[in-house]
């Protein structure tokens, strides 16, 4: 198969492109060139997230590699083999000098899709940030994401092991998917919900943190005429850590804690978001309308659903799977307002 070569820059250009790139490669056999890898970011090439997602997706479809190393701006990923299932470990901090909170559940998503279309069974353990800024909190992906994947047909579940949150990481999650050989085509209509489920939790720090959180984000979705079951958690993990994540089906909301933010603060904005999310009656959040692109284009048939708000990232990643794939998306919205999505998915079959 011809090398497919990818501008890194285009549209967004962040680390989304690379994960695409990788899933898609690993999953068709096709080789890319990626080159601007991450030019818009403020530290742009291979961070260590990024390189582990790159070594990660090698591993499991026997890549050729060129570029591949810290800041790296350009890479070549060449799969020698169909994607293997397995028993897997891959340590963010492995690619970083010093420790790293670099993203698991960004890893996990560049590797998910070619190991649900593998030749056998795997379990994937993956070190790093289980809650950092800028990605899917742990609570998001399981929660949120598996669900929503559970309906297109795939079949993994997730165990978070340790925690782990901005800078000291360490945390652990381990993955267990087994595979399949399609993905169902699916239809995400609004879901009108009254129950909304959560955690607040901290490591290393006071309980009456957890505690407040809870209590102050279940006072305002009651008043706002919900039924929320908050639970707050005292955890163990390698450095203190704070943040609360809010989830009811088909959308997650969630904000972390810092040094000097007050706990109530803290609930205060990852409710405002839920509520912002309910009065738009959209089907999925600005999040999951991203992460569904990659899945639904493989599916078999047309799948649609509205967001709240359209992203850049959904515009980039859309963008991205059109060339990768010659999918169909549709894309009917302005940016940051509420839109509607249509894919022709292309019935992409593991055989
Ligand atoms: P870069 O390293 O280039 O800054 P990145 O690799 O960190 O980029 P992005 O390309 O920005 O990643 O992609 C972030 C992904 O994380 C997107 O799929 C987005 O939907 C998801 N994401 C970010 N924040 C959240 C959140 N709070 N809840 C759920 N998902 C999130």
């Amino acid at each position: 198969m011809a090398t497919l070569t990818i501008d890194g820059s285009q549209g967004e250009g962040g680390g989304q492109i690379l994960r695409t790139s990788l899933s898609l490669s690993a999953l068709t056999g096709r080789p890319f060139r990626l080159n601007n890898i991450r030019a818009n970011r403020s530290k742009p090439g291979l961070r260590p997230q990024h390189l582990t997602a790159v070594r990660a997706a090698a591993a499991i479809c026997n890549a050729a590699l060129r570029g591949a190393d810290l800041n790296s701006t350009s890479l070549e990923f060449h799969p020698q083999s169909r994607p293997r299932g397995g028993e897997y470990y891959f340590d963010v901090a492995d690619a970083a000098k010093g420790s790293s909170a670099g993203s698991v559940t960004l890893l996990f998503q560049a590797i998910l899709w070619p190991l649900l279309f593998a030749d056998g069974s795997s379990q994937v353990t993956l070190r790093g940030g289980t809650h950092v800024p800028f990605s899917p909190p742990y609570h998001y992906t399981a929660e949120v994401f598996q669900p929503a994947l559970a309906r297109l047909g795939a079949d993994f579940r997730l165990i978070l092991r340790e925690w782990g949150w901005n800078p000291s990481g360490g945390g652990m999650v381990t993955a267990v998917i087994q595979p399949i050989t399609a993905l169902k085509a699916a239809v995400f209509e609004p879901i009108a919900a009254s129950q909304i489920g959560g955690i607040a939790a901290v490591t290393n720090l006071p309980a009456h943190i957890p505690q407040r959180m809870a209590r102050r984000a279940a006072n305002l979705l009651e008043q706002a005429g919900y039924a929320p079951a908050i639970h707050p958690l005292r955890e163990r993990g390698r450095g203190p850590g704070a943040g609360i994540c809010l989830w009811r089906p088909q959308a997650g909301f969630s904000s972390l804690g810092r040094k000097g933010l007050p706990a109530d603060k803290v609930a205060e904005t990852a409710v405002a978001d839920l509520l912002a999310f309910e009065d738009n009656k959209a089907a999925v959040d600005k999040y999951l309308a991203d992460q569904l692109l990659l899945p639904l284009a493989l599916a078999n048939g047309r799948s649609a659903y509205t967001t709240n708000e359209l992203t850049q990232h959904t515009l980039t990643n859309a963008q991205l799977l059109r060339q990768w794939l010659g999918v169909t998306i549709t894309i009917d919205g302005n940016l940051k307002e509420q839109s509607r999505i249509i894919i022709e998915g292309i019935g992409f079959s593991g055989d």
